[in-house]
């Protein structure tokens, strides 16, 4: 027999050690090649009083195996503590959240039969960056942040993923058409490395009616990869059209390690009675199994679960009469995909795995590209000021322009206010003025004197965005309305 492969095992809260005992179970049975470790996670963690809800020793353990199987936990509530799922992502650098989003027509209910489609979503930038700040009174923001480096990286991985598993097409939803540099630089690069797969069909979709679409007519999409925001929402709508959330696994991978687990949470009110469904943990299990190189092993549990949810062999959560032959808990429903092992589905489609390759799915490292040349053009400079007429606030900043600058724009929110606004714009109490250089370029040196002309102007500025062009392309949008 071939090595075992270490992996780290957290049973976690709630329905956690049930699911994780029924999976590891049905894992052991299918000969599957794996040294669990256990770690913990979770609520008795936070209630040690460690915020990050994992010890500081099981990083240890993480980052040797590389390769986690995490049961659910239960998130405390009330501040200070910090999120597990995020500290794990960004800290393991695991960038892509890989959710397959299938229905099990007619043995799981759903208006969608046929269903078949995987969200790949970007799991470490956009707007979970948790770039936050409070700037005046009546504003707050949250930073999005988009690179090109994560983007290229989801964006690869989308495609080579379709590659390997012989999905047809790759969709992209983005909001480009408002954000055209953030979603605009996402899109271009789907366009840009879509172009490297001729073989698999490519579109793009403003995200809204890509939404409204997958919600209604799923079938016309295969792959769908997004940013992180959209794809965090969009996930949970495709698990759950297909009849049960109780039923998705997910993948969070990463260029070293791997994370994979059920979509659903604890579900404290189940926890200890043996009713819960372990399919959502089992069906992540079989991903880490592919991920790991066990491909015989991830076809004969996934093969024999769906022979048992087509045997009608059922956890509470998806008992149907009718169609449901016998309701199990949750180590019934184990010992019966465990006794069908090396049986196939009939009227679902059994799956079949490459057994060619024996590796996780590595991608080819990022493109090299050419720094361009950066000028720096002016200065976005914003103020907390609590009056209403813009044409105040360009009387007393339009001096401290200078020498070098010109004050050309005021926003309110984003929408320009001066000069030539209207009296119907409604305005918070946070202001943009816009300065570009006299010249066309200018230096830090510069926008320091212009800060500080502001400050002595007894004007409250409370942030700055410098205005750069990138080989002479503005990096910046310009006002609504300008
Ligand atoms: P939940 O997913 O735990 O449960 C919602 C409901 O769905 C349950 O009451 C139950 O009726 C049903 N359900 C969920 N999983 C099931 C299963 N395997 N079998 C049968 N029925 C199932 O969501 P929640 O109640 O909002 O959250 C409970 C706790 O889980 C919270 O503390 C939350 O923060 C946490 N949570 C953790 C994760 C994670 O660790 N990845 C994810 C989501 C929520």
């Amino acid at each position: 027999m071939s090595e075992r492969v270490p992996i780290t095992v957290a049973y976690g809260d709630g329905i956690g050690p049930e699911i994780m005992e029924a999976t590891l179970r049905i894992l052991d049975s299918a000969n599957a090649k794996i040294q669990p470790e256990v770690i913990e996670i979770g609520e008795k963690v936070y209630e040690r009083g460690v915020s990050a809800g994992i010890e500081e020793g099981s990083w240890e353990s993480l980052r040797r195996t590389k390769v986690f199987l995490k049961a659910p936990i239960t998130t405390p509530q009330g501040g200070g503590f910090k999120s597990l799922n995020v500290t794990v992502r960004k800290t393991l650098g695991l960038f892509a959240n890989v959710r397959p989003c299938t229905s099990y027509s007619p043995f799981v209910a759903t208006r969608h039969p046929g269903m078949d489609v995987v969200i790949v979503r970007e799991n470490e930038e956009d707007l979970y960056a948790g770039i936050e700040h409070r700037q005046t009174d009546e504003v707050y923001q949250c930073i999005k942040i988009v690179s090109q480096p994560g983007s290229e990286k989801i964006i690869r991985y989308a495609f080579e993923y379709a590659k390997q598993n012989g999905r047809k097409k790759v969709s992209c939803f983005t909001k480009d058409n408002i954000m055209k540099l953030t979603d605009g630089l996402f899109h271009r690069l789907f366009d840009e490395i879509g172009a490297e797969y001729p073989n698999i069909e490519k579109d793009h979709w403003i995200i809204d009616i890509g939404a409204a679409r997958l919600a209604d007519t799923p079938n016309i999409f295969d792959v769908i990869v997004t940013l992180n925001l959209y794809g965090d929402i969009i996930s949970d709508i495709a698990a759950q059209i297909t009849g049960s959330v109780g039923l998705g696994g997910s993948a969070n991978i990463g260029g070293a390690c791997a994370m994979f687990e059920a979509i659903h949470g604890s579900a404290p009110p189940l926890a200890g009675k043996n009713v819960a469904n372990p399919s959502g943990l089992l069906l992540g299990a079989v991903m880490m199994l592919v991920h790991i190189g066990q491909p015989e092993e991830a076809e004969a549990v996934h093969n024999a679960w769906l022979k048992t949810l087509e045997d009608g062999v059922h956890t509470q959560d998806i008992f149907n009469q009718g169609v449901s032959s016998k309701l199990v808990g949750t180590k019934e429903f184990a010992d019966a995909v465990i006794a069908r092992l090396g049986q196939r589905p009939t009227t679902l489609k059994p799956v079949d795995y490459d057994k060619s390759s024996r590796s996780s799915l590595t991608l080819p490292p990022l493109k090299q590209r050419p720094r361009a040349v950066k000028d720096t053009v002016g200065i976005d400079v914003f103020l907390h000021w609590a009056g209403v007429c813009a044409d105040d606030i360009a009387d007393k900043i339009k001096g401290s322009a200078g020498e070098d600058f010109d004050l050309i724009m005021i926003t309110n929110r984003g929408v320009k206010v001066w000069p030539g606004g209207v009296p119907e714009t409604g305005c918070a109490d946070h202001w943009r003025c816009r300065f570009m250089a006299k010249g066309g370029k200018t230096d830090h040196a510069r926008i320091v004197g212009l800060l500080g002309r502001i400050d002595e102007a007894g004007i409250d500025f409370i942030k700055t965005e410098h205005l750069c062009t990138f080989d002479g392309q503005p990096g910046y949008s310009l006002g609504q309305g300008q």
